[in-house]
């Protein structure tokens, strides 16, 4: 069957793109090419600047009551069509189709927190700020927003993004992976039946071209990323220096502490779904245990009784905990580091190279790999895998084991297991990660909070949705009146007016 061919969404239609240049989408499972993307050059990105540009006086001006019915709407319509997109995400990433739907589901929360958007739009206010003085604040829409997006969500990362900026009167321009593009062409077909007026959201599917002529274009306002650390650094130093306001996700390694106090075999649990969940390709997966004294050689039968029991194949399959990655390039890369660790001297205790799918000869799996006794010094500890690769490392005590995961460049997500109130409170006060779960493996913020790591996890100030991403897609405007009667009006001074 040849493969379907794909489109750019914009102005509230499909649009070919101006250009011919294509990427391949692949099922990961079975290794073939099965749709044909467009890849947006910078007309393509022009006419979905200017579309949303178009767009934006009057969604600006639409009540946020108005914004937010449309969202609602298109809420439900998420929900009627949750089991569809999770397909696609399926399909093009290869995760199950549980952990798919699951993630359709976060991201479904997020659009239900930008409902509110008429209750978080509210300013401050202040009476007598000074005598007969009042002061208040507005939040206001920054203009067209773009968003730029990594495969490993197709649907959950935009989600993050576009109901927030769209909910404060914003219009926007997505820019989705290229390796999975069919989620945000979707949801945009479903915001437009739900009411959006067409332009307000564009999707340019593309690669770095479609991202240079975003980060460069002087109509875009603000920039939105989820990606790898190095590319997190570009979009942050390119579009500052075309003066946007920036947010920049990167990459990570998550570390999960595990003192001796804690139950063993409620942590290894937590551990293996962490880690092995979506193979290992969630920005939030834990991929490092930091084995505190004896929990090391009580944690390690269980993680590896557990992984090895993890049932490999489609994602679409009945009963599988794991697919496939993303691409044969990532599958190589992942073996690679496997490889590096073995030569490097850590101990490997299960060993997901060269497994075999039945029927499934020509998809990039890699199975569950599990190494023990890993240093810092090691490559599978220096880099982010994101692969069904756990490592464990061994500490003496929980200060050392603080030093480590302080120490690393990342900090996107953490956790601590313990059964000590002692140890979990000092952990949350000290550790320089943004998200952090006390017995809780994966702590992805809900909607309602914001996700956001520090360090090389993210560049900018403001983490996504929660207030910080109403913050991040809006302006404030504080405006300072008086109404004196005719006999206090008083003439002007050179002097600085103090209030008070
Ligand atoms: P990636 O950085 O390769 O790509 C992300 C986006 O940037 C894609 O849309 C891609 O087309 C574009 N892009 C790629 N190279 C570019 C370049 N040189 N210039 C401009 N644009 C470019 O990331 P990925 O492989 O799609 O996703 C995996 C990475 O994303 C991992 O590092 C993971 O940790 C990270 N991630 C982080 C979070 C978070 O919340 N911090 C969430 C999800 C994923």
């Amino acid at each position: 069957m040849p493969a379907e061919q794909l489109h750019l969404w914009i102005n509230g239609q499909r649009a070919p793109a101006h250009g011919s240049r294509t990427g391949a989408v692949f099922n990961p499972a079975s290794g073939e090419v099965i749709r044909q993307v467009p890849l947006a050059d910078g007309d393509d990105v022009d006419a979905a600047v200017a579309a949303a540009k178009a767009a934006f006086p009057a969604w600006r001006e639409t009540t946020p009551l108005r914004r937010a019915r449309i969202l609602t709407r298109f809420r439900e319509l998420m929900e009627l069509h949750r089991d569809e997109l999770a397909r696609l995400a399926s399909e093009e990433h290869g995760k199950t189709l549980a952990d798919a739907t699951g993630s359709v589901q976060r991201g479904i929360e997020v659009i239900e927190f930008a409902s509110g958007v008429p209750h978080l739009l509210k300013g401050e206010k202040a009476e007598d700020v000074g005598r007969g003085v009042d002061s208040h604040s507005l939040l206001q829409p920054v203009g067209v927003c773009a968003g730029i997006t990594p495969f490993n969500f197709p649907a959950m990362v935009p989600l993050w993004m576009f109901p927030v900026a769209i909910a404060c009167g914003n219009t926007f321009v997505l820019k989705p992976s290229e390796k999975v593009p069919s989620c945000s062409l979707r949801m945009a077909e479903l915001f437009k039946e739900a009411g959006l007026p067409d332009g307000v959201f564009n999707v340019v599917p593309g690669d770095r071209e479609a991202v240079d002529a975003l980060l460069a274009h002087p109509d875009v306002g603000a920039v939105s990323f989820v990606g790898s650390t190095p590319v997190a650094r570009h979009i942050y130093a390119t579009g500052a220096k075309h003066g946007k306001r920036v947010q920049a996700l990167g990459g990570a390694k998550n570390h999960a502490v595990v003192m001796p106090d804690a139950d063993m075999e409620f942590s290894a649990e937590a551990l293996v779904g962490a880690a092995y969940g979506s193979a290992g390709e969630r920005c939030m997966a834990i991929s490092t245990v930091v084995a505190v004294g004896e929990a090391g050689d009580a944690l390690l039968p269980r993680l590896l009784a557990k992984a090895a029991q993890i049932r490999v194949g489609r994602g679409d399959a009945a009963d599988i905990g794991m697919g496939p990655v993303i691409s044969a390039a990532h599958r190589a890369r992942i073996v690679a580091l496997i490889d590096s660790g073995v030569a490097q001297g850590a101990e490997l205790v299960l060993d997901g190279r060269g497994i075999r799918v039945s029927g499934c000869d020509n998809g990039f799996f890699v199975g569950p790999t599990l190494f023990d006794r890993v240093t810092p010094q090691m490559d599978i500890y220096r880099e982010e895998i994101f692969g069904p690769v756990l490592i464990v490392l061994r500490v003496d005590n929980y200060k050392d084991a603080v030093k480590l995961v302080n120490a690393n460049p990342y900090g996107n997500g953490t956790a601590i297991f313990t059964n000590s109130g002692h140890w979990a409170r000092r952990f949350e006060n000290e550790i320089e990660v943004g998200m952090v779960g006390v017995n809780v493996p994966i702590p992805v913020p809900m909607a309602f909070f914001s996700f956001g790591g520090w360090k090389a996890s993210l560049f900018g100030d403001l983490h996504m949705h929660g207030m910080e991403g109403v913050y991040f897609y809006t302006r404030t405007k504080v405006v300072t009146s008086r109404w004196p009667a005719p006999s206090e009006r008083t003439g002007g001074s050179l002097v600085m007016p103090t209030l008070g």
